[in-house]
């Protein structure tokens, strides 16, 4: 991995202006869990195998995003840890040019076997999804008995050098009784936890307004216990809003992607497994890269279509508006 002084690196805008740096790589649709807001319990439809997008083709395509000047990437799905071998792919993407970080975000089921191989391959950062520590409401809402696997994995992330951040989706009627424990557990642990404001990609439909746990709700009901002050324009760096403890133990970092969307900031684009790019996690339109990739297109010609993209991409996602279209795929299958 080369590491670009900023000055030379080149700086990539969308139609609206704003710099776009971040890439975020779906490996896979499929996952081991069924998380109620994410995947339907059964019956799900997955992608062919063959239609997933090769190594080698993600390596070219991220070559190519990285001489536009996107630096940084996110491996995620589904679970990116299904995908066969994928410390190969980490190792691949490290040694592009202009590839300064490569994150990923996972359910950590597969971390307690894996976390060393990864690491030694190249990923920097991980971000790991933990709705609930009580065994029971972990089972209900991952529909999977395996909240200790998932600690274990966490455990192991965190002893082989891992930064972790671990996120949370917060909804109303289940997540309140979690949330301070969620806080000790990162208190204790040093992760920032991040709870992510339920959104309407789950396959079954089941979101509504009111399951939302609002971002101020969250605040609150963690100020009552641990006092907490925001830290400025902490937006203008993240999708959170990030907060101290006053008594100096840590931060969490809130997602406000339903009330207080971040899309003025918003400086990412995601791949798909099956290699459509889309400009915003609730696009309504895709961008078909393999059929370029596999028809013989130039890197030239990758980058133009990619160029176009970005110039449509949208000003920011409807939650809030009357003519809010979701989007076909639920979350697993565009990559969270
Ligand atoms: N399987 C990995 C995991 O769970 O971390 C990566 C993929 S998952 C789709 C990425 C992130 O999206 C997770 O943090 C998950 O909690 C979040 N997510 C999924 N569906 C969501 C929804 N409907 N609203 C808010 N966040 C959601
Ligand atoms: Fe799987 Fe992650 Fe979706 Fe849960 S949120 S079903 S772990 S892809």
């Amino acid at each position: 991995m080369s590491v670009t002084a900023d000055s030379q690196r080149p700086i990539l805008k969308d139609g609206m202006g704003r710099t776009i740096v971040n890439l975020r790589i779906s490996v896979t649709d499929r996952c081991n869990f069924r998380c109620t807001y994410c995947m339907p319990a059964d019956n799900v439809e997955f992608m062919d195998r063959q239609k997933l997008l090769t190594f080698e083709e993600l390596t070219r395509l991220v070559g190519v995003v990285s001489r536009m000047g996107i630096y940084r990437l996110r491996l995620t799905g589904g679970e990116p840890m299904l995908r066969k071998d994928l410390p190969d792919l980490v190792r691949m993407l490290h040694e592009v040019q202009g590839i300064e970080d490569i994150a990923m975000t996972t359910n950590a089921f597969f971390l307690k076997n894996h976390a060393k191989a990864l690491r030694d391959a190249g990923l920097n950062r991980l971000n790991i999804s933990l709705d609930a520590l009580d065994k029971e409401k972990f089972a209900h809402v991952n529909r999977r008995d395996c909240v200790q696997e998932v600690l274990d994995g966490i455990a192991t992330a965190r002893d082989v050098g891992f930064p972790i951040k671990i996120n949370a989706v917060a909804m109303r009627g289940f997540s309140e009784e979690e949330i301070i424990k969620l806080v000790e557990y990162g208190r204790s642990g040093g992760f920032e936890i991040r709870f992510i404001e339920f959104m309407p990609l789950d396959a079954d439909k089941i979101w509504e307004r009111d399951k939302v746990l609002f971002g101020h709700e969250i605040v609150d009901l963690i100020q009552k216990k641990f006092p907490l002050e925001p830290i400025q324009d902490s937006l203008e760096i993240g999708p959170a809003s990030e907060y101290r403890f006053t008594d100096g133990l840590g931060k969490i970092g809130i997602i406000t992607a339903v009330s207080n969307p971040f899309c003025d900031y918003c400086n990412r684009i995601r791949l798909t497994a099956d290699g459509k790019l889309r400009t915003c996690l609730f696009s309504t339109n895709e961008h078909n890269l393999k059929e370029l990739i596999r028809g013989g297109a130039s890197d030239a010609d990758i980058e133009q279509k990619i160029r176009e993209a970005l110039v449509i991409k949208e000003p920011g996602h409807k939650i809030n508006l009357d003519d809010f279209e979701r989007p076909d795929r639920a979350m697993h299958a565009i990559g969270g």
